[in-house]
């Protein structure tokens, strides 16, 4: 007995939520979702509302797709779960092939992890253990990028710049080298996403060259920094870390988990400056918004420097209860199914200019500085004065405004501080890209009052 449905119209009061001022919700209450399908959610009260921002950036295919659905129900019926030390299954197994068939070239190893913060661990791990095998103990720091994200687990909190998330923990966390980004947000008038991002990677150049001798890695959000704002920068600055991580002997790691799966208009990001990273960290849409998961895939040359007898002490030390669980990498099987029997990738780069044409009256908004776009990714810089890009204090929590006018409205943005953004499902369509469109407008108008 699981109890009346229809009497679930309230949270819980044992829950915390989050990311969440739980006193927040004493205003607006949480929603409880009875049910979701396609790129609608609805509550128990009937509303509906369009998902717009892939309920955290993990959905690609809708909810209750039916091709997920339908794997998903033949696994459970084979095998939910198994450890995964000493034992491996059919799900596990060709999930990791495909992986390695669709990824940049040169990534052949996969390892799985249950969460993409686990990921970004097991990259900082690997990194640095595997210099620790070849006798280079002296690497042991990590180059981050101002205004990165790359999780809220202790070692991936250490490598993000984001305040908000970090600030608070700072006491906890290992020391990292920060080097001022490439966000071409703030390139002078005039000046190309390219030339701008192409001057900025001097300085990444000149801390390499400065601490290549103790540093194990350089992580990084290819192309979109999500959590930081949806700030974005020219694919060269990938093309140039690449060559200079080779020259200074020290890995890159690619941090896909948001931007993988088609987000930026190529199936991963590094595509666009064709370029390898050493490690490339996989989570949110890899199963198609269905079930945690990630994977981390890397290099044979960075495999083999685990590989040894027992007693060498080589091997890496790193294990999850849920590692690698099958009806997860079923989803994901699934997804990836999706993206081989359809045009996904085609299909996107028209949603991506239908999303243009929809938000391109945002450019004359007089709370507008900025509107930018990656492929499946749109953000629309809310500012409160136009010309100077002076922001309006975060205390006035104006996207929270824009959040719940759109809700009421039945539409699910979620802006960062002032940056609104649609990063919706891949079944959106064009009609729903300009709905979108029209309420985050008047969402706009409405928070920009007074
Ligand atoms: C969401 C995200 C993570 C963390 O993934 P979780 O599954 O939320 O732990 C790491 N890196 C990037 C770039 C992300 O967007």
């Amino acid at each position: 007995m699981t109890g009346n449905q229809t009497l679930i119209k309230r949270d819980s009061k044992v829950l915390w939520h989050p990311c969440t001022q739980m006193k927040d919700h004493e205003t607006f209450p949480i929603i409880p979702i009875k049910q979701g399908q396609g790129v609608w959610l609805e509550d128990f009260d009937g509303n509906r509302y369009l998902d717009a921002i892939s309920s955290w950036w993990v959905n690609l295919f809708g909810h209750a797709n039916p091709i997920i659905n339908a794997a998903l129900k033949d696994q459970l019926d084979k095998l939910e779960h198994v450890i995964f030390a000493g034992f491996s299954h059919q799900a596990g197994i060709e999930l990791a092939e495909q992986l390695v068939a669709i990824a940049p070239e040169g990534l052949t190893r996969c390892f799985y992890a249950d969460n993409g913060s686990a990921a970004v661990e097991v990259a900082l791990k690997m990194s640095f253990h595997y210099w620790r095998n070849l006798g280079q103990t002296q690497k042991t720091k990590f180059i981050t990028l101002e205004n990165s994200y790359h999780g809220e687990t202790l070692g991936a909190l250490a490598v993000g710049n984001v305040a908000l998330y970090k600030e608070t923990y700072a006491p906890l966390l290992m020391d990292v080298i920060t080097v001022p980004g490439p966000d071409c947000y703030f390139r002078e008038e005039g000046e190309t996403w390219r030339d701008y991002t192409e001057r900025r990677f001097a300085l990444m150049e000149q801390t390499l060259q400065q601490y290549a001798d103790s540093v194990c890695a350089v992580i990084i959000e290819p192309l979109v920094q999500c959590a930081g704002n949806m700030r974005m920068y020219d694919p060269i600055y990938l093309k140039l870390l690449r060559a200079a991580c080779d020259k200074y002997n020290v890995h890159l790691i690619a941090d896909e988990i948001a931007v993988g799966f088609g987000r930026t208009g190529t199936l991963f990001a590094c595509e666009q400056a064709a370029i390898s990273p050493d490690f490339m960290c996989l989570s949110k849409g890899l199963t198609g918004g269905y079930l945690p998961l990630s994977a981390v895939l890397t290099t044979d040359t960075i495999y083999q420097a685990f590989y040894d007898d027992y007693h060498k002490l080589t091997a890496f030390l790193h294990s999850h209860s849920y590692t690698g669980n099958a009806l997860a990498c079923r989803a994901a099987l699934a997804t990836i199914g999706i993206f081989q029997q359809q045009a996904i990738i085609a299909n996107n780069q028209q949603l991506a200019n239908s999303m243009a044409q929809a938000a391109q009256r945002f450019n004359d908004h007089p709370h507008v500085a900025e509107v930018r776009q990656t492929g499946m990714i749109l953000a629309i810089e809310m500012v409160k004065n136009k010309l100077s890009k002076e922001p309006y204090p975060w205390q006035e929590r104006r996207g929270v405004k824009v959040y719940h006018y759109a809700l009421s409205q039945g539409v699910l943005l979620r802006p960062l501080g002032n940056v609104i953004y649609f990063m919706p499902p891949y079944i959106i369509t064009e009609a729903q890209l300009f709905h979108i469109a029209d309420i985050a407008w008047q969402a706009i108008n409405f928070a920009v009052q007074d």
